[in-house]
């Protein structure tokens, strides 16, 4: 059974959606599950969760993420209390879990949690019964045998990802399967639409998987755009379990963005003159000393993963941490030893340098004139940024 991660996307609306009121129940009417995704930022109000069972058919199944507090703060140390974060989580999701239509949930990991035998097999023995689990990993540590005889042992899926941070392996460790395709990091901007070949190479991977396992369960996030779902859409027709309605929709969403091609595209802003790089250093060296700028350039370049370059604003992991920039709150959230006291002075650390020397030139430039005619408006937030896309 394959969706995407999340389905209230405004973006969609253009493209996917038929009207802007009622999305889950045309988005149900078209695939047979999702991903939710805002169970990670706050426990959702009962009557939202009520509303889910309502207005999708009675054979939908939906996922649904594990809220930071247990990922992200409390990084699932079982000495924090995690287990009564678990069974509240639960408790609110008991409607969806009683109407047998909460398969699976996921736990995402933070990029910085590195592999920790103990702490993970603790995490694991106290997980209920009543649903499935799928672990996420997002740093190359955990992927060794012993994480895999974890999970085979709490009978728990390892997520099977398509993204920049890890390889595409397939493990299997449960009686479900669960895929995450994220798209494919790449500069300037991250929202990646997968090519059909792309699309492709995961069918013989899915097809496998499917035969060894009771229930596949696959999910697109590459929502800008609203590429998640015409992949998604994509691959369906590949592995022929398409319906007339799900091919209906990709035709129309085919027609709809050649409709877009032929006007102009949408462009951020005016930027009159030549942008070289020399210029966006020139800039940053307002926040900091000329040294910075050498050590944000010895970071590697594939230690830079972009994650969102939007209106809101810029985030990126970067070498175990994170850097959100974000323009509208006026917010830059990054956290690292050296930023502790940098940021006080209002000063960037290398892995802010880092990047606004990797992102498109003209965007740096803007955004660095806007934090430095407002400076005293900007935060500097020297913590973990938790609520990152993906
Ligand atoms: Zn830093």
């Amino acid at each position: 059974m394959l969706g995407t991660c999340g389905w209230s996307y405004a973006e969609w609306e253009d493209s996917f959606y038929f009207r802007k009121q009622g999305k889950l129940k045309q988005y149900s009417s078209i695939f047979p599950t999702v991903e939710i995704n805002s169970t990670f930022y706050a426990l959702p109000k009962p009557e939202v969760v009520l509303g889910w069972n309502q207005y999708t058919p009675q054979d939908f199944i939906f996922s649904a993420k594990l809220p930071q507090i247990i990922t992200h703060k409390k990084t699932i140390d079982v000495s924090k209390g995690v287990e009564a974060d678990i069974n509240q989580f639960l408790e609110v999701m008991r409607p969806l879990i009683s109407g047998k239509k909460l398969w699976c949930i996921l736990v995402q990991l933070p990029p910085f949690l590195k592999f920790n035998n103990e702490r993970l097999e603790s995490f694991l023995s106290l997980l209920p019964t009543i649903t499935n689990f799928a672990m996420e990993f997002r740093h190359t540590s955990w992927l060794r045998k012993e994480t895999f005889r974890l999970l085979d042992i709490y009978h728990v899926a390892y997520t099977i990802v398509d993204e920049p941070l890890l390889p595409p392996e397939v493990h299997i460790t449960s009686d479900i399967a669960y895929f995450r395709w994220h798209g494919r990091g790449s500069r300037p901007w991250f929202n990646y639409k997968y090519s059909k070949e792309e699309v492709e190479e995961w069918v013989p991977r899915v097809t496998e998987v499917a035969g060894k396992t009771k229930r596949v369960l696959g999910y697109f996030n590459n929502h800008f755009h609203a590429y998640a779902p015409e992949n998604c859409l994509q691959i369906m027709q590949m592995l022929g379990i398409n319906t007339e309605h799900s091919d209906a929709t990709l035709r129309r969403m085919n027609l709809s963005r050649k409709d877009r091609s032929s006007s102009p595209v949408e462009t951020l802003e005016i930027w009159t003159g030549p942008i070289s790089d020399k210029k966006v250093e020139n800039m940053l060296q307002e926040f900091g000393s000329g040294d910075i700028i050498k050590k944000a350039k010895s970071i590697q370049n594939k230690e830079f993963s972009l994650r969102e370059d939007s209106k809101r604003g810029i985030a990126a992991y970067i070498a175990d941490t994170t850097v959100d920039i974000d323009v509208e709150r006026q917010t830059i959230i990054h956290y690292c030893t050296l930023w502790g006291s940098l940021s006080l002075e209002k000063k960037f650390c290398p892995h802010i340098v880092k990047l606004f020397l990797d992102i498109d030139s003209r965007r740096a430039v803007k955004i660095l004139s806007q934090i430095s005619s407002t400076l005293d408006n900007w935060k500097f937030d020297n913590r973990l940024a938790v609520e990152f896309p993906g």
